[in-house]
């Protein structure tokens, strides 16, 4: 079977050309988006993905304020900290990037991030408000995922997809979204995980397979479906001699054997991770225009 690859970096590259828009639209009326990220730490990935953030807000004229803290601040620092952005009218959004030192309490932290800055959509209100089909900020790999879906033309309506994972940030949310009524949505879910008996039994039922387990390469070809639609989400960093960093990115999917197999697949890199960042940026600006209402 002849596979479509669907990029993420295409399909977030004209998701960006509207945002240009929608950003000159706000400068024009004296308001640049704005994004803070808050790092905690030294984590090296953590790192990486805080300077991305700030590379593509530069490269869309928007403003963005990194707060770089040690890893040993005090919970109530970190607390003071978000306070001081929630009341910054320069930054319409921010995230505190996760995961944060051991002693401090993650839920707490993310509580205290008013709501309509919450551009990460993790605060309990944004979570409710997107279990209930009124969403205000999406969760960004999520939205990135079902993005990737509409406009790849791939139907979800009465399509049974099937999620492996089911954290807070990926897995959960991706079920709420496409559960929900209406585009890119009205799907049949089912979710499996570390519990699930006979994991091959479901993912070789599902038209439309999204995989985010943090396994690398975990899902073989026997494990899908002739002509199923393929998101792998997982992001794994493997020993490769034979590259000059001596590590490379996999997927959590077999991409080489399962991609003959599937009517559509995604690759590692450029497929879900640049689509989390344009779906970041897309809420930043969201959110700037939201300060105007
Ligand atoms: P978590 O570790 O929080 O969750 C992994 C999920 O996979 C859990 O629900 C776990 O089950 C399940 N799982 C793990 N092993 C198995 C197994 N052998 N069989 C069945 N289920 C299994 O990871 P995240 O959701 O945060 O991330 C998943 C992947 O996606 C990672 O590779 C991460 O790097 C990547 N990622 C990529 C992003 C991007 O922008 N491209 C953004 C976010 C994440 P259980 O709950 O029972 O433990």
């Amino acid at each position: 079977m002849r596979s479509r690859l669907i990029s993420g970096s295409e399909i977030s590259a004209s998701i960006y050309d509207e945002l240009k828009g929608r950003i000159a639209a706000l400068r024009s009326k004296g308001v640049t988006p704005g994004l803070g990220v808050v790092l905690v730490g030294e984590d090296p990935a953590s790192q990486v993905y805080v300077r991305m953030k700030g590379k593509k807000c530069e490269e869309l004229g928007m403003h963005s304020v990194t707060v770089v803290l040690p890893a040993d601040t005090s919970e109530k620092e970190l607390l003071k900290k978000v306070d001081e952005l929630n009341k910054d009218d320069k930054i319409h959004g921010f995230l505190v990037q996760l995961p944060l030192p051991k002693h401090i309490d993650e839920d707490k932290i993310i509580n205290a991030i008013d709501p309509r800055k919450d551009v990460d959509g993790f605060h309990p209100s944004n979570v409710g408000s997107m279990l209930i089909g009124k969403p205000l900020f999406l969760p960004a790999t999520p939205a990135g995922v079902q993005q990737m879906l509409v406009r790849s033309n791939i139907e979800t309506a009465g399509k049974h997809v099937v999620i492996v994972g089911r954290s807070n940030i990926v897995g959960k949310p991706i079920a709420a979204m496409l559960v929900q009524k209406g585009k890119g949505a009205d799907a049949t879910v089912t979710v499996v995980h570390s519990r699930t008996k006979d994991l091959a039994d479901h993912t070789r039922r599902a038209d439309i397979l999204i995989v985010a387990m943090g396994r690398p390469r975990f899902i073989t070809k026997d494990m899908i479906k002739d002509g199923a639609a393929v998101i792998d989400v997982g992001t794994n960093r493997i020993d490769d001699p034979a590259s000059e960093k001596g590590s490379r990115l996999v997927g959590d999917v077999d991409f080489e054997n399962v991609k003959e197999k599937t009517s559509a697949i995604t690759p590692v890199p450029g497929g879900v991770g640049p689509m989390t960042i344009c779906m970041l940026m897309s809420n930043t600006v969201m959110a700037a225009e939201l300060s105007l209402l």
